[in-house]
């Protein structure tokens, strides 16, 4: 049992795609292989970063200022990430977390991806108070902004998930797999998981 780690957005994706791997992860400490993809989106957010200098990728705030590479740390979620992009509406007490993608966007948004966004608005208003009634998320290959509003059943969802690993790291019970087989295809822990 160790709960003294943080916890990181990834672990909240990755519970989402499949408990087990938070399982392989934090309880048994088998790190996950970083993909050829993941890599390259690493390359592009700075990228990324210096396009949304130039341009207003959020048309409906030209004027707002925003923050890059902003550090989110809190104790009470035991929950850090960084965020790409937060734009800020000081007057109004808002905020906007814009998450960056080096892919297409999908039909419909993962659940992966709504909740990196739907934990980044959570920890936004845990650390600066301010509400976020809604995020974005940029797919670059497509070159499409996805505006999502968010709702209290959204940060309920971050709350259960953060318990749902919690319960996996202290109980050390390995989970059931994901019942989406085709996920299995692109894991790093498939052989392992052949053999149970
Ligand atoms: S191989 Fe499948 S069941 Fe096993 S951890 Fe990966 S996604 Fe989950």
């Amino acid at each position: 049992m160790d709960l003294q780690q943080f916890l990181t957005i990834k672990d909240l994706m990755n519970f989402q795609y499949c408990p087990r791997i938070v399982y392989f992860e934090r309880v048994l400490k088998i790190p996950q292989a970083t993909t050829i993809k993941e890599l390259k989106g690493r390359e592009l957010h700075s990228l990324f970063n210096k396009k949304s200098k130039r341009n207003k990728i959020i048309k409906e705030f030209p004027k707002l200022p925003k923050k890059y590479g902003v550090y989110l740390e809190s104790n009470e979620l035991n929950l850090r990430t960084v965020l790409d992009c937060m734009i800020i509406n000081q007057d109004k007490k808002e905020a906007f977390p814009i998450e960056y993608k080096y892919s297409k966007k999908p039909r419909k948004l993962y659940n992966s991806q709504k909740i990196q966004v739907f934990a980044e608005c959570l920890l936004i208003n845990r650390l600066f108070g301010y509400s976020t009634p809604f995020a974005f998320i940029k797919f670059e290959q497509s070159n499409e902004l996805v505006k999502i509003k968010i709702s209290n059943s959204d940060i309920a969802k971050v709350k259960e998930t953060i318990k749902g690993i919690n319960e996996i790291i202290v109980t050390e019970i390995m989970p059931k797999p994901t019942t989406f087989s085709k996920r299995c295809k692109d894991c790093c822990y498939v052989k392992l998981c052949r053999r149970i």
